[in-house]
């Protein structure tokens, strides 16, 4: 069975990565016009799959004075459906975090996948009630905007959304945001028009985690390579070559919401795109 949680240091905070269920992805929605041959010998794989494991994940920040949430999984809905599903609450309080604790809920993005446990089920109460959240502007507007259409996942977004919205618990901003220090949010656009990847920084360590930036390591290593998710391709080639290069100038580690836990690694120039290579991280028992 895939890991649900992992937990390493990084300066002096403790990062979790926490699943909310790992489902499955056909490797033609994430890559896309891309000949099997290339994918396969990326993914270092010897034969084509049917599918792609797919961690819903969030990531959990302790350290500084805050206790920080990125990203809400799917939600309550998904029970049953694979292994871990709905299963973000278990995953906290197996650390020892109550809810109550949580004081910062930071989005990368609207998707039905990363704000499902914004509520607890459908109509409330705020599973974090403690906590202020934040999502980017431009998320927010797509969100409102008549123009945008109208499917299962949007309305499901909007239900996990707009009642925070409206109770003054979450806020949107605009540009590169920190809601605290060590804490940025650095629009990565593309995925969603908001979408923000989180660069965490203490003592000199930082990492990014790219959100949906990357739903795999090889979106990095090839920025081309946009996944059908993606609401405008173009934009996210080129947010994924923007966040690898600041990842590379800063000597950040990375790691992504989709990405099996656990998945750190470190990127490097190579060629048109980019390498990934796994770091070592100081493990959490
Ligand atoms: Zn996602």
């Amino acid at each position: 069975m895939a890991e649900l949680s992992a937990s390493f240091r990084l300066g002096g905070l403790e990062i979790a990565a926490l699943s909310d269920g790992v489902g499955e992805q056909a490797p033609s929605d994430w890559f896309p016009g891309v000949a099997a041959e290339e994918w396969v010998a990326a993914l270092g794989l010897d034969a084509e799959v049917a599918s792609l494991p797919v961690n819903f994940g969030s990531f959990l920040v302790r350290g500084g004075g805050h206790t920080t949430l990125i990203d809400t999984g799917n939600g309550a809905r998904t029970r049953g459906q694979h292994p871990g599903a709905a299963g973000l609450p278990d995953r906290l309080r197996e650390l020892g975090v109550a809810p109550g604790d949580v004081d910062l809920v930071l989005l990368t993005h609207f998707h039905a996948d990363h704000v499902g446990w914004n509520l607890e089920e459908d109509g409330g109460p705020v599973t974090f009630a403690n906590a202020r959240f934040y999502l980017h502007e431009a998320d927010l507007a797509y969100l409102d905007d008549p123009n945008t259409p109208v499917s299962e996942g949007t309305a499901y977004s909007e239900s996990r959304i707009a009642p925070l919205v409206a109770d003054g618990q979450l806020e949107g901003f605009d540009g590169e945001f920190s809601p605290a220090s060590g804490l940025v949010m650095v629009p990565t656009p593309g995925h969603t028009p908001g979408h923000c990847s989180v660069l965490i920084e203490s003592q000199g360590e930082r990492l990014f985690v790219v959100g949906d930036a990357a739903p795999h390591v090889a979106h990095l290593e090839r920025p081309e390579w946009s996944p059908v998710f993606d609401l405008d391709g173009v934009r996210a080639s080129e947010s994924r070559r923007a966040l690898a290069e600041r990842a590379i100038r800063e000597q950040a580690l990375v790691t992504g919401g989709h990405f099996p836990i656990l998945t750190v690694g470190r990127l490097g120039a190579a060629g048109a795109g980019y390498r990934w290579r796994d770091a070592e991280v100081a493990s959490v028992e």
